[in-house]
């Protein structure tokens, strides 16, 4: 496809169709993301204030052949937000359209634009006395449009599932600018296909989420934390469902810390405190969500007791106070950070059939240690079979020394991946990073139909070229 680009002939026409205060200088967050593995352009950015205004916006790219950039809040992790080549695009950033439109306690269903803060939209649920559950260590800056648009995961997916399933609704700008309203506050509407589901997901090719209904829930009366050793990632996955028997849906989160995960933090954020002395092999950091009359210290107290018994954890502690709970969590929610610092060679988000996570680590830190010397962390949603298996440098070495062999370990954890039946793609999307391994890994005939239904709603190929399907 040949597109132009955003350039001042094209920022004229559009100043006569909204207004000029729609137009915002092109700052560098704009250009960047987080691990800084992409660096984009932009011709014209614009951060219209309504839906109309985004109609607007597209209709005018449709006709110029000018390819667009949905922007949430800019923390995606494999560059869907960011244009590397081709002709500078339009970047439209949601960042006005913060609006929460409508709340119905009655129904638990709220109606939010895109540009909604995922954390305000938590905090506008609590104080209407519900729970949206989605939490994300980056729900302070990320996006309800960016949130759906990846199919964000986060930790409490093991019981509300994915942003996916906490969505009733969608109202969006496809790429010839027409508004479809499908704001359904329905929890059964199966009137033809499901549309929603196609944009949900989409990374921003198929068209730009405007508003979205979202599903609320009722909050848990008690939350109760710990965070517990294990002796492996085996008896991490008993411990889960030894958890699960006693308290059902009761269980909120349950995540896995790989001790090499916290050596990282002592070493880089020597002012984080760790709960331990000692930094065990292995621990799980479990969250309960307990409906009325159930305490969840004294469920997490028996639960540690049966645990303990039948040789699934060697130690333990449960959050006493709110201070104790947030310590806890900054525990794993600052790991990501921690990697960071430490300059990972290699990190796949990836997701296994959860039975089989033991196995996929015994047989991928083989494989990996035939290839070199490195320090491995694999932590993340076990409850969820989504591991963020990351590789290292060995200790005193940078991942400088290793560039060589990048894309042998990439290749040969997903290779594993693949003949494990997990995915390569966990919650973090396809973007612009990993274009190649769908094309390599997912079913030959769903490719095919993902470049169909793009064709169908997307012919000039302007939405967010190059992300989710490489440009041909
Ligand atoms: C510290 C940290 C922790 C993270 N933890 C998690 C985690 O636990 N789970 C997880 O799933 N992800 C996680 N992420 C990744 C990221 O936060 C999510 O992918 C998030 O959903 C992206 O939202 P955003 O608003 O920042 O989107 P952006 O980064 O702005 O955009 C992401 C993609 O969506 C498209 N897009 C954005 N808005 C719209 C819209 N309105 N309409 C159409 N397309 C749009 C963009 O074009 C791009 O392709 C983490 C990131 C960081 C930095």
């Amino acid at each position: 496809m040949t597109f132009c680009p955003a350039d001042e002939a094209f920022a004229r026409r559009l100043r006569d169709s909204v207004p000029e205060d729609v137009f915002r200088p092109v700052e560098a967050r704009y250009l960047e993301e987080p691990r800084g593995l992409f660096q984009g352009q932009c011709g014209v950015l614009a951060a219209p204030r309504s839906t109309e205004e985004v109609s607007t916006l597209m209709r005018a790219a449709h006709e110029a052949r000018v390819p667009v950039v949905p922007y949430g809040g800019g923390t995606g992790l494999v560059g869907g937000q960011i244009a590397t080549d081709g002709p500078p695009p339009l970047i439209i950033s949601l960042e006005r359209m913060q609006a929460i439109r409508n709340l119905y306690p009655a129904e638990n269903v709220m109606i939010v634009e895109a540009g909604a803060i995922l954390a305000d939209i938590q905090t506008a649920a609590e104080n209407a006395g519900r729970l949206f559950p989605l939490s994300l260590a980056s729900e302070g800056s990320a996006r309800i449009g960016g949130n759906l648009s990846t199919n964000a995961g986060g930790t409490a997916v093991l019981r509300y599932g994915n942003t996916r399933d906490l969505c009733l609704g969608l109202e969006a700008v496809l790429p010839d600018g027409r508004i479809w309203n499908g704001l359904s506050r329905l929890r059964k509407n199966n009137l033809g296909y499901d549309l929603k589901d196609l944009l949900i997901g989409a990374e921003g090719t198929l068209g730009i989420i405007t508003a979205a209904s979202l599903k609320l829930f009722p909050q848990p009366a008690g939350i109760g934390t710990a965070l517990l050793s294990v002796p492996s990632p085996a008896d991490a996955l008993d411990l889960l469902s030894l958890a699960r028997d006693h308290l059902g849906d009761g269980v909120s989160a349950f995540e896995l810390i790989d001790g090499q995960g916290m050596h990282f933090l002592a070493e880089v954020l020597p002012d984080l405190r760790l709960p331990y002395a000692e930094i065990p092999t292995w621990c799980v950091l479990i969250e309960l969500g307990l409906a009325k009359g159930l305490d969840p210290t004294e469920a997490l107290e028996t639960l540690f007791g049966a645990a303990f018994e039948a040789g699934l954890v060697s130690d333990g502690l449960i959050a006493q106070s709110e201070a104790q709970r947030t310590e806890f969590w900054n525990v794993r929610e600052q790991i990501p950070e921690a990697n960071r610092r430490v300059g990972a060679v290699s990190s796949h988000d990836i997701s296994i059939p959860i039975s089989r996570i033991p196995e996929f680590l015994e047989r991928g830190n083989a494989i990996v240690a035939r290839i070199g010397e490195f320090r491995l962390n694999a932590f993340g949603h076990l409850g969820d079979g989504n591991l963020h298996y990351n590789v290292f440098p060995a200790k005193g070495r940078s991942k400088a020394d290793y560039s060589n062999c990048r894309d042998v370990v990439k290749q040969a954890v997903y290779d594993l991946v693949h003949e494990m039946d997990g995915s390569v793609s966990a919650e973090h999307g396809v973007g612009r990073l990993k274009t190649a391994d769908l094309e390599r890994y997912g079913d030959p005939v769903g490719v095919e139909v993902m470049r169909a239904i793009k064709a169908a709603l997307d012919p000039i190929g302007i939405m967010n070229p190059g992300a989710v399907l490489r440009s041909l």
